[in-house]
């Protein structure tokens, strides 16, 4: 069953073949999508390019810029007329900010943490709405720091918190207007976000032992759940943050 035949639907934040995004445009393609590729700045393009080739289409974005996703999505518009949903999957923190202790998270580092991880969402959905077309879907990840304290994720815990937030109040807004936002939280996987955070191979160990098959979650599970999330299938799920972790919350 191809549940996305037809659809066009915009992913941001592939960096590598280990990216979460990554992840997503595969599942997403098997289920017979065309993806639509963002990326941050030129050295992330050219990772792109030896991931998708030449044809697929690209457009850049920087999300800490309004200008850049209004560009990105009036691009976007012109190319593809209508699009059937948007994953985004870009976060970002100082590394400073991701070890030692909460107390001394400095303003700007906050607010830098909390601009790109989690206000770009409200941003992209603002400029993505124009295009969108009626049973679309917006997904974005999150991950379980949002909701405990997980030893040194400290900053992106935080603005995980907000963005989980943010998909809560955007699905109720945009949701008349058939638009369904939606969250992952994903358990830890070792990608390039997640080697910011200190001692991150304790986060990845911890996510796995506490699996049934000491196995962590994989970027292609992770991208199947966020593929039925931006399909119709998933019509009855608004404002959701959806565990795809191999039940590691549970304990
Ligand atoms: P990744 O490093 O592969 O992807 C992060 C992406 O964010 C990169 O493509 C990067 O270019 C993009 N980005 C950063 N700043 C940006 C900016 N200013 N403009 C545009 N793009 C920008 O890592 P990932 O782990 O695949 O991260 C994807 C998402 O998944 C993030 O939101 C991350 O917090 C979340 N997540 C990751 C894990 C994990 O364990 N890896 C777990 C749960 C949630």
């Amino acid at each position: 069953m191809s549940l996305l035949a037809g659809k066009k639907v915009v992913v941001m934040g592939v960096a590598n073949k280990r990216s979460i995004a990554w992840g997503c445009a595969k599942a997403l393609q098997e289920q017979g999508a065309e993806v639509i590729y963002t990326y941050q700045n030129d050295r992330m393009a050219k990772q792109l390019e030896k991931l998708v080739g030449t044809e697929a289409f690209k457009v850049q974005c920087d999300v800490a810029s309004d200008e850049s996703i209004a560009a990105c999505f009036a691009n976007i518009g012109a190319y593809a007329g209508e699009i059937h949903g948007v994953v985004h999957a870009v976060a970002y923190a100082n590394k400073e900010d991701l070890s030692g202790s909460v107390v001394d998270i400095a303003r700007e580092g906050y607010a830098l943490a909390q601009d790109i991880s989690s206000y770009s969402l409200i941003a992209v959905t603002r400029y993505a709405k124009n295009i969108l077309a009626k049973n679309s879907g917006i997904v974005t990840m999150s991950y379980l720091g949002s909701q405990r304290a997980v030893p040194n994720y400290n900053m992106m815990g935080i603005a995980k918190a907000a963005l989980e937030a943010s998909v809560r109040y955007l699905a109720a807004e945009l949701s008349p207007e058939g638009i369904r936002v939606n969250g992952i939280s994903a358990g830890a996987i070792k990608t390039l976000a997640v080697t910011g955070v200190k001692d991150y191979q304790k986060l990845i160990q911890l996510s796995e032992e506490r699996t049934p098959d000491n196995v962590g979650v994989t970027i292609e599970e992770v991208g199947n759940t966020c593929a039925f999330l931006i399909s119709p299938a998933s019509s009855g799920i608004i404002g959701e943050i959806i565990f795809v972790d191999k039940g590691v919350h549970l304990s």
